[in-house]
């Protein structure tokens, strides 16, 4: 049987963290250029913030009856290999001793196989937006070399399937020179430290040009031997005042254009069908085997399976994952089994249930009388 380990229900976001600045240098938070932006064709509702472009229909024909594959067989874990989990924890665990494990009376093993469903559709986003950058005499490729190729036209592959992805590109033919909207082609803003005077406030005496000492039991008023008149030079700006645009990095000019970017995202749902107590999520993170596994451009709802359960979510959450404004590349569904055996034990006269789960043989023990013991090394 094939071993299926834990799915990363959820991927890391990739930020965009480029536009993040430290507004040191800028003299004013106004960012918004006055530009009159000549309309593009297929990039109506293009803006300086990003807004979402919709991909074109697709004359994609889902398969009516794609075959779907057999399903395996169930995993089971024995009443040896679970007494045997139990034993090891047992004598593993620093607080009960060696021995202590003879302590345990075994009452009853009742072992069920735990369903893991998961789906997975990758799809593509495409947004667009304004952007600039400093133009230093590059080429800039406006209109006059022709006209801008539609969003979803312009070519652009990812990595790998179901990996996250972000890309940023120039939509061709829309790129145009115009004068440094934040320090009006001077190269230069105030410097937001110093607010354009030069100079800061001294440290050593906070502002006050003088300081109190005591010296030899006298307290006394003496003049700051930091700064003048508790000013010292501005670090920020060497004292001009000034510092070098944030925008056009001094350039006085920028090269406006819009910008492509390209989000591919592996969204997943997932569901676990369960016959006993132990949390869903332990079954969702531990390894089991196989079931059944189907990639597709689009799959079709599992609707043979013998638990009932597992049909009505996979077309539940197929339904869910229509995303209308997404073009969807691929999709893909497994079920995992998960072997679950509950232990119900007896120590010391006092009544208890233990889980074994998982292919590894993982050990959930909720109700173990030291909780305190049992909480440091097992869930
Ligand atoms: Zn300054
Ligand atoms: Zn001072
Ligand atoms: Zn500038």
């Amino acid at each position: 049987m094939a071993k299926i380990g834990p799915i990363e229900l959820e991927q890391n976001a990739t930020e965009d963290e480029e536009d993040v600045l430290v507004d040191l240098n800028g003299e004013d938070n106004d960012d918004k250029p006055d530009i009159n932006f000549l309309p593009v064709p297929g990039y109506d509702n293009v803006r300086l913030d990003q807004s979402l472009l919709p991909p074109p229909p697709t004359d994609f024909i889902p398969a009516t009856d794609q075959g779907q594959p057999e399903f395996m067989s169930e995993p089971v874990i024995s009443e040896e290999t679970a007494r045997q989990a139990l034993i090891e924890l047992v004598e593993r665990n620093c607080c009960w001793g060696k021995g202590a494990a003879k302590s345990l009376t075994f009452q009853e093993l009742q072992s069920s196989t735990s369903y893991h469903y998961v789906l997975q559709t990758f799809t593509e986003d495409r947004n667009s937006k304004w952007d600039h950058v400093p133009y230093n005499g590059q080429f800039v490729d406006g209109p006059e070399n022709g006209s801008a190729p539609a969003p979803w036209d312009i070519s652009a592959t990812f990595a790998e399937l179901f990996k996250n992805e972000t890309q940023h590109h120039e939509v061709p033919h829309t790129a145009f020179v115009q004068p440094c909207h934040k320090c009006k082609a001077t190269g230069k803003v105030t410097c937001g430290r110093c607010r354009g005077s030069g100079k800061v406030n001294c440290r050593s005496c906070g502002g006050r040009g003088r300081k109190t000492v005591t010296r030899n039991g006298k307290t006394q008023s003496t003049s700051c031997s930091w700064c003048f008149r508790g000013k010292v030079r501005c670090s920020n700006c060497s004292g001009s005042g000034k510092v070098t645009c944030p925008s056009c990095k001094g350039c006085r000019h920028l090269k406006w254009f819009i910008k492509l970017t390209i989000d591919w995202k592996n969204n997943v749902a997932d569901h676990v069908v369960q016959k006993t107590q132990l949390p869903a999520f332990l079954i969702s993170q531990s390894t089991g085997t196989l079931g059944f596994q189907d990639m597709q451009p689009r799959v079709l709802p599992i609707s043979r399976f013998p638990t009932a359960e597992i049909n009505e979510a996979s077309h539940r959450l197929l339904y869910e994952h229509q995303f209308p404004q997404r073009r969807i590349h691929m999709q893909q569904h497994v079920i995992r089994m998960v072997p679950v055996t509950q232990c119900f034990c007896k120590r010391r006269g006092k009544e208890f249930t233990f889980y074994v789960y998982g292919l590894e043989s993982k050990v959930h023990a909720p109700e173990y009388p030291d909780q305190c013991c049992w909480g440091c090394t097992i869930l």
